[in-house]
């Protein structure tokens, strides 16, 4: 199986996390995607480098402008005469009513949250992230039964105009995008410990697109303002979007309840391709984790989203527990490939 992934990705090293009233030591981190790319090479995966494919794909899912700010803001905080530190940051966060004068303006426009600090290499990185999802995208329009594209850093956060959670570019958003070039109905499953609402607001009004987000409740717990169930749906997409929250503390056995009802709806909607928004982060040990998910869970999630027997993309998001990140990803892959043979 193609697993895609850039060397490039390695280089976002991101300093700052501030979460809940503190400085917190950053967990979305290099080594994960090294710990990961080990994992894959043990399964005997085929890793490729994706192909630069531009931003046409990345521009049907983003605004030009929280592009162009992406791809600038470094450039632009750095060339300031006084010194504000090395990562771009706001400390002022306004969305509406900003006028945008001034790479500060732009930096509390487009910075959701305090996670998601710009550095030299964050725009470069976050690229080729989202040039692997395209690229094991096309290779599912291009017949592959399944592909993995190797994320990182993480997308399921990243709104149309906004970086947010550890993410920058909505990656699965993006391959949903390309996949509907060829398929007329495709489904997100999004299995990450946190509610995805960059992929929930992208596909909002679109009846083409099924967002199932299954996750830890979001009160008080990121993004603690939208992943609650009465989020259905907008105009001719109402209907198309399902969240399945779990309660903070649930043992796996909720987290599998929630998977048969995300699968019963999938199978309603008889989709034509899967993309699975695979996160680590609902394992037990997870520094994020709020359920308890066990390796052998993983190995069940795979032979359960593998029985769909849909063209399946999976796309790397979350998982800080990063002893385990290898081990995690061959229990899901020996899971999902045997039922696939
Ligand atoms: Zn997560």
């Amino acid at each position: 199986m193609d697993t895609f992934f850039h060397p490039e990705q390695l280089r976002h090293a991101p300093q700052t996390y501030f979460s809940r009233g503190q400085m917190r030591n950053p967990q979305e981190v290099p080594q994960r995607a090294e710990r990961l790319l080990q994992g894959a090479k043990a399964l005997g995966l085929n890793i490729r480098t994706p192909a630069d494919d531009g931003t046409r794909a990345l521009l049907a899912v983003h605004d030009i402008a929280y592009l162009r700010f992406l791809e600038s803001a470094y450039r632009r905080w750095h060339a300031q005469p006084e010194d504000w530190g090395e990562e771009v940051m706001s400390n002022i966060f306004v969305r509406e009513n900003n006028a945008l004068r001034g790479i500060l303006a732009e930096a509390g426009r487009y910075l959701a949250d305090g996670s998601c600090p710009v550095g030299e290499f964050t725009w470069s990185a976050s690229y080729w992230s989202a040039q692997a999802a395209v690229a094991g995208a096309q290779a599912v329009l291009g017949g592959a039964r399944q592909a993995y594209s190797l994320c990182r850093p993480p997308g399921h956060h990243a709104r149309r105009d906004g970086a947010g959670g550890f993410c920058y570019l909505n990656n699965s958003a993006i391959a949903a995008r390309v996949l509907r070039d060829r398929y007329a109905r495709v489904v997100v499953l999004d299995t990450d410990m946190h509610h995805g609402q960059g992929i929930q607001e992208i596909f909002y009004d679109a009846p083409d697109v099924f967002y199932i987000s299954i996750h830890g409740d979001t009160t008080n717990f990121y993004p603690a303002v939208t992943g609650f169930e009465n989020e259905r749906g907008a105009g001719a997409g109402m209907g198309y979007n399902l969240n399945l929250p779990m309660p903070h503390g649930s043992p796996e056995s909720v987290f599998f309840d929630r998977l048969d009802t995300a699968l019963r709806a999938i199978r309603i909607f008889e989709p034509d391709a899967l993309v699975l928004a695979l996160g680590f982060d609902i394992y037990q040990d997870d520094p994020q984790a709020k359920v308890a998910v066990s390796a052998d869970g993983f190995s069940r999630l795979g032979q359960q989203v593998a029985g769909l027997g849909l063209p399946t993309l999976i796309v790397q998001e979350g998982g800080y527990h990063i002893d385990t990140l290898d081990s995690n990803l061959g229990k899901f892959f020996n899971g999902f490939l045997e039922s696939r043979e």
